[in-house]
């Protein structure tokens, strides 16, 4: 849980020009953690950070990333466009899509972005499109579960991503036959995963693979794209994973593996890790109902913020100009999307609560704003950036009726 970045009397007068509900960034968190990024891995002479697209597709935010050294991933042609809209050049952006459509494949062509085979069901159709070229990434499956200091993190092999090993060196060679010299091997097995050692155990096991594929391929394995997946703290009672610690496990992995003499490149894609902290949802709570429970009724819903709902995510909420008082009341904190499952926390202990009360979410900067939907006829809201100068500045603005009605025909 990331502290509030802004007090009562800041969010007060930000809600008299922008009503709530609103999505509220931190310029000045987002580039100290991408700074960060850059920094811990900056041993790796050739280290590149892609920051998915998907995550939080707002091209000003893009462009703070962009500053900081960070290139894109896409998977489809609208993120393409995104990145385009941001000022990220072709070769700052990679394709990494997994069932693309015809659409995404032109656009990545006309584009002329660098790919990540997500399985050889890609590969005529990439090669058809000219885009296989420099260096090709392919997506590794390692099938079965994963674990993590004998902690499951997840079950790749129920899962569409990928090739199988055997996979992975059927296609090498293939590739190497059509004339490709170089490959880059890319791993991603779950998201917000806190074990410390994730970053250390998939980087052997991506280096590993690589090597095997190059050797028995006749491909030169040009990168180690150990991806994103690393989680954030959003219980008070989690810490941040150290970036500068994971790092260096990785710097002790591939210096085991491949020795100090010229190597393949580690390629990140930190996304969650970089911009989730320093993003808040701002809404009024404008109902109060008791019933079976207490409930506390946010002008916010499922639709600004889908990952309690998806995935019974906890994300810590404040009630702005309370923090300091006792928790001694219990809620149930909910939305307006008439749904059961519309709930931001349930049986959540908090300082008693009105109506006219702030509430802020924490930890919405990645994943949160993009998943939005409109079930329900609710409109996405808007998102703003605080400055580092201490501005406020209207990034993305709150949809409308008339948004919502310009599809229909
Ligand atoms: C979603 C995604 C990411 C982002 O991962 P985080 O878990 O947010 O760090 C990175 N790479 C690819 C290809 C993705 O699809």
């Amino acid at each position: 849980m990331n502290n509030l970045f802004c007090n009562r009397d800041m969010l007060e007068s930000i809600a008299q020009k922008y009503p709530t509900p609103f999505y509220l960034y931190d310029e000045a968190g987002i580039e100290t953690t991408a700074c960060q990024v850059m920094e811990a891995f900056s041993w790796d002479k050739n280290h590149r950070q892609f920051f998915a697209v998907k995550a939080t597709p707002t091209p000003e935010i893009l462009k703070i990333l962009q500053r900081m050294g960070h290139g894109v991933v896409c998977s489809s042609a609208v993120e393409l466009r995104v990145a385009k809209a941001a000022g990220f050049a072709p070769g700052e952006i990679l394709f990494s899509p997994n069932f693309p459509n015809r659409q995404d494949i032109e656009m990545a062509a006309e584009m002329g972005v660098s790919v990540v085979l997500d399985g050889d069901y890609l590969t005529d159709d990439f090669a058809q499109y000219g885009l296989l070229k420099g260096t090709v990434g392919m997506r590794f499956n390692p099938g079965g579960e994963y674990y993590v200091n004998k902690n499951k993190v997840s079950a790749p092999g129920t899962t569409k991503f990928g090739f199988t090993r055997q996979q992975l060196l059927e296609t090498g060679k293939k590739l190497k036959e059509s004339g490709v010299s170089s490959f880059g091997l890319f791993g991603y097995m779950g998201g917000n995963i806190m074990e410390t050692d994730y970053y250390k155990g998939l980087t052997r096991l991506l280096a590993e693979t690589g090597r095997w594929v190059a050797e028995e391929s006749g491909l030169e394995l040009g990168y180690v794209n150990i991806s994103g997946g690393v989680g954030i703290a959003y219980h008070p009672n989690e810490t941040m994973p150290d970036v500068f610690a994971m790092a260096s496990d990785v710097k002790a992995v591939m210096d085991e593996v491949f020795g100090a003499g010229e190597r393949p490149a580690v390629y990140t894609e930190l996304s969650r890790y970089v911009t989730g902290p320093h993003g808040l949802l701002v809404s009024r709570v404008i109902h109060e109902k008791s019933g079976y429970r207490q409930f506390v009724g946010l002008d916010a819903s499922a639709h600004n913020l889908m990952r309690p709902m998806m995935y019974g995510a906890y994300h810590h909420i404040s009630i702005v100009g309370k923090e300091n008082e006792p928790c001694d009341h219990v809620y149930d904190v909910v939305g307006s999307v008439p749904e059961g499952i519309d709930r931001f926390a349930q049986n959540r202990p908090l300082p008693e609560t009105h109506k006219g009360d702030l509430a802020v979410i924490h930890d919405c900067g990645a994943h949160g704003h993009s998943m939005g939907y409109n079930y329900g006829g609710k409109l996405r809201s808007a998102e703003l950036l605080l400055t580092k100068d201490g501005s406020v500045r209207l990034i993305r603005r709150a949809e409308t009726a008339e948004d919502y009605m310009a599809t229909m025909v």
